[in-house]
């Protein structure tokens, strides 16, 4: 399929062919036509479907003069990046944007929406000035994005209220990535006759991903991500921790091993956090440490790697975190350290994903894959003159032993050091495996038994 079989104005198709956006994704596929027909939609799709293009460009399609459109996010980055996104989609059409997030000046925020068709805000703002009186929207489109995020962060009432701000006479969509209860809910309350969307599974595992998990002990985590990471030497990486002590505790500990990293959550001000941010996109910060709530919606390109410190209690968030790796048609691989703790999780995970077992690799395989990397270097490497003459240079000072073995030092001298061996072995993580179904299994037969000696006893009774 192609975009140019929607009805999409001709100024986006152009901004389409230039930015280089040839195929429809599956959920743009399914969103644009329903959109453009003018139906309320709830779409179950994770980050990085191309969720931003499936609203964005047919809204923007239809938006008459004088019309304004209403995204609500769940945090800044994301306000940011969606707001960015839809810019960049309205280049031909002169489209303004206003992000609008707290902690930012009220005066400049209001101009930007005064003067802006799209507005991207966070709840908590957006409330406040609305409340306040101090903007008056009445937005022809209105859109939530990420609504379980926005549920999990405690924003539901602020939703519920917002909708009291704004038209009845509106087109509303709703994005998320699952469908708790209360989002299921609030949809009933705030679409008119939704047509749902949803991705299937099969779509939503990337086959550019590479999905490996290693069994460990709890007292291991540390040190088997820093032998992976020895091992695997990304270039751009993100690790994923549970909680925010865990980012400052690990991005610590990673600075101190010698890496360029830094944490990313939400006690830091805004200042900090776009600082770091910056800089993991610029290429200055090669491992970024974060929570799946700093990280929502972040939109780096060109992550090699994905490490999952913990293992993301439910499916979805593993989903959102392997995403961000394997874009835009690039290889990616996801690494997840899991103890015999989290074998309920990763039995979750492996129904909807292909993860595979492996074995964490030992200090001689890691010593001899840096060998085997500066091999097939030196293979492809044709010396210069400046080289040459000062290799001759330094024959008068040195013999040829001893300049070779300096200059490997100088250059590698970060030397993978810890313990020979950390993990369990393929077998011994299949039998503990093995073991916890089985313990499992016999949970609930238990159980069955339980209530049929109860159903018995009745029985006995009467
Ligand atoms: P999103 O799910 O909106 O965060 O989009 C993820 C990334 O995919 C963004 O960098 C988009 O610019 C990009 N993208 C979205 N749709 C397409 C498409 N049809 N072709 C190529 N890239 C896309």
């Amino acid at each position: 399929m192609n975009f140019n079989e929607f009805n999409l104005k001709k100024e986006i198709l152009r901004r389409l062919e230039e930015i280089g956006f040839e195929k429809p994704s599956p959920i743009q596929e399914k969103a644009i036509p329903v959109i453009l027909e003018g139906r309320d939609v709830v779409a179950q799709a994770q980050t990085g479907t191309g969720k931003t293009a499936a609203f964005g460009l047919p809204i923007l399609s239809k938006m008459q003069k004088g019309e304004k459109a209403l995204v609500i996010t769940p945090t800044r980055e994301l306000a940011i990046q969606v707001s960015e996104e839809i810019f960049r989609f309205g280049k031909y059409l002169g489209i303004h944007t206003a992000t609008v997030y707290g902690g930012s000046s009220y005066a400049r925020q209001i101009k930007h929406i005064e003067n802006s068709e799209f507005i991207v805000a966070t709840p908590g703002r957006l409330l406040d000035l609305l409340k306040s009186g101090r903007i008056d929207i009445a937005p022809k489109y209105v859109i939530l994005d990420e609504a379980d995020e926005m549920l999990d962060m405690g924003f539901l009432d602020d939703i519920k209220e917002i909708f009291k701000f704004v038209p009845s006479d509106r087109q509303t969509l709703l994005f998320s990535a699952t469908m708790p209860a209360p989002i299921k809910e609030l949809a009933k309350t705030i679409l008119k006759n939704p047509e749902f969307i949803t991705i299937t599974k099969k779509q939503v595992t990337n086959e550019n991903i590479k999905e490996y998990f290693y069994v460990i002990d709890e007292n291991e985590r540390k040190d088997a991500l820093i032998r992976l990471i020895d091992y695997k030497n990304p270039s751009k990486s993100i690790v994923f921790c549970r909680t925010k002590k865990d980012v400052d505790d690990i991005a610590d500990f990673l600075s101190g091993a010698g890496f360029d990293a830094k944490g990313l959550h939400g006690d830091m001000d805004q200042r900090r956090r776009e600082e770091v941010i910056r800089g993991f996109k610029n290429d200055k910060i090669e491992i970024l440490v974060a929570t799946d709530v700093a990280a929502r919606g972040l939109d780096v390109n060109n992550v090699t790697h994905v490490f999952n410190y913990h293992l993301p209690l439910d499916p979805e968030s593993y989903v959102h975190r392997i995403g961000r790796t394997g874009r835009a048609g690039k290889e990616g691989m996801a690494i997840s350290l899991v103890t015999p703790h989290e074998f309920r999780a990763l039995s979750r995970i492996q129904k909807i994903s292909k993860i595979v077992l492996k074995e964490i690799p030992t200090l001689e395989d890691v010593k001899s894959s840096e060998i085997q990397k500066i091999i097939e270097k030196l293979s492809t490497v044709e010396p210069n003159d400046k080289a040459i003459s000062i290799v001759e240079e330094l024959q008068n000072e040195y013999d040829l032993l001893t300049i070779a073995t300096k200059f490997a030092h100088m250059l590698f001298n970060k030397e993978a050091d810890g313990k020979e061996k950390i993990g369990k072995s393929i077998n011994e993580a299949k039998r503990l495996i093995e073991r916890s179904k089985k313990q499992n299994d016999r949970g609930g037969r238990n159980n069955r038994n339980r209530r049929y000696s109860g159903r018995n006893s009745r029985r006995g009774r009467r």
